[in-house]
């Protein structure tokens, strides 16, 4: 009966770890990989994690029962409280419905399913151009079609915000903007808070649902506020904008494979967010029934307990905190061997990843000649990178650009 399938598309990130793995050479370097290595290239559990999976490991008491349909009420609780912030007006009003899902991806694939069926028939899902690659699996998968608009400006290196503004202008009404809270993915380029304001005012307008992706919350500038003032600006507004937020605990907590994230649905008044749950809980009892209990409990610990969340925040700080070191390292060492070109971006991209600006046929290239592995699109993970390779990146990127 399968004889007919036929083969579909690597995964172009994942595909690139297998290649990776495949690979002999002692010189080979990854980074393709949206996960974060120590300066040793590690992968790293938090200090603040291991104790707590410790104590959990000693707890005679820790069972493995099913969690509920919608997750645990205090996991939910607080991590609405990490997104919008304890006294939003939101949640003080108790406008805010919250499902624990399958870290980000889960989630957002949870809230493209709801949006097919109780959003605006018809509606087409905007996403920024270039975006996070899963986007266009998850949406159209969703039933939900996606269309681009305008996000980056490839000769200034920078966010296109006019293009953006223009395009979500002549969106048709009432459609859904996907909009990274920070540390866009792939390009390291935010709007500032000036922009910000102008993207809530189009959306406005023009009526749009906006659902904020938030994979990095922390990650960005280290400070979990910062990371998500452009949600808290858009949730604030007066009258009350509907609006989703998908939450991911992957690299902020460093939870990858655990799957911890949140739902989070912004509703315009109290009155209907008992009927949105109901039907949230249909969607995810029929996708995966309950959500994985381990990493939620991990998580729960560290937002309930204010000594166990300043250990938490240190340790996101170290983690961004090596990510810009790397950043400076690479300029640097592409200023000094003397690389053509202006590298400047390197160092204002913002999160894990640098566009690099390199071609697809350069990072072919690197692949070939030098054993290191990036997507084509010319994104590298900063977190990946390490003090011990800096410069043989910087001399193998010359050697591309000059080739
Ligand atoms: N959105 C964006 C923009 C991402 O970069 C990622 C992780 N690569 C995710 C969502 C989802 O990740 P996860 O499902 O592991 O939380």
């Amino acid at each position: 009966v399968f004889a007919s399938v036929p083969e579909a598309p690597q995964d172009p990130i994942l595909g690139l770890n297998e290649l990776f793995r495949e690979d002999p050479s002692p010189h080979k370097v990854n980074l393709g990989v949206g996960a974060y290595r120590t300066d040793e290239n590690r992968p790293y559990v938090l200090g603040v994690v291991k104790r707590i999976e410790q104590e959990m490991a000693a707890d005679t008491a820790t069972v493995h029962e099913y969690l509920p349909i919608e997750g645990w009420p205090e996991f939910r609780r607080l991590s609405a409280h990490l997104v919008f912030g304890a006294d939003a007006p939101a949640l003080r009003e108790e406008r805010v419905v919250t499902l624990q899902s399958l870290s980000g991806t889960g989630s957002l694939r949870v809230v493209a399913e709801f949006l097919a069926h109780f959003y605006r028939p018809g509606t087409v899902c905007c996403i920024p151009q270039p975006t996070w690659g899963n986007h266009k699996n998850i949406f159209p998968r969703a039933g939900l079609p996606v269309r681009e608009y305008r996000y980056y400006d490839d000769a200034n290196r920078g966010l296109d915000y006019d293009g953006m503004v223009e395009d979500l202008e002549a969106a048709p009404t009432g459609s859904i903007v996907v909009l990274h809270a920070c540390a866009h993915n792939p390009t390291g380029a935010d709007p500032d808070m000036q922009q910000w304001q102008g993207v809530l005012e189009v959306v406005r307008r023009r009526r749009h649902f906006p659902l904020f992706d938030c994979a990095y919350q922390g990650f960005a500038s280290g400070s979990f506020e910062r990371d998500a003032a452009a949600i808290r600006l858009f949730a604030a507004a007066t009258p009350p904008l509907e609006m989703a937020v998908t939450q991911s605990f992957a690299k902020n907590m460093g939870l990858y494979g655990e799957r911890v994230g949140a739902l989070h649905v912004v509703c315009a008044e109290a009155a209907v967010t008992r009927a949105v749950m109901s039907q949230l809980k249909q969607v995810a009892r029929a996708m995966y029934s309950s959500p994985p209990g381990h990493g939620a409990a991990i998580v729960t610990r560290v937002l309930r307990d204010p000594a166990l969340f300043a250990e938490w925040e240190t340790e996101v700080q170290v983690m961004s905190g090596r990510i810009m070191r790397m950043r400076r390292e690479l300029h640097q060492a592409l200023q000094e061997n003397g690389t053509p070109g202006n590298w400047g971006h390197v160092l204002t991209q913002i999160g894990m990843f640098s566009f690099t600006g390199l071609s697809a046929s350069q990072c072919l290239y690197l692949r070939e000649r030098y054993y290191i592995y990036m997507t084509s699109n010319g994104r590298i993970s900063m977190a990946g990178l390490t003090s011990d390779k800096v410069r043989y990146l910087a001399d193998a990127m010359k050697d591309a650009v000059l080739h």
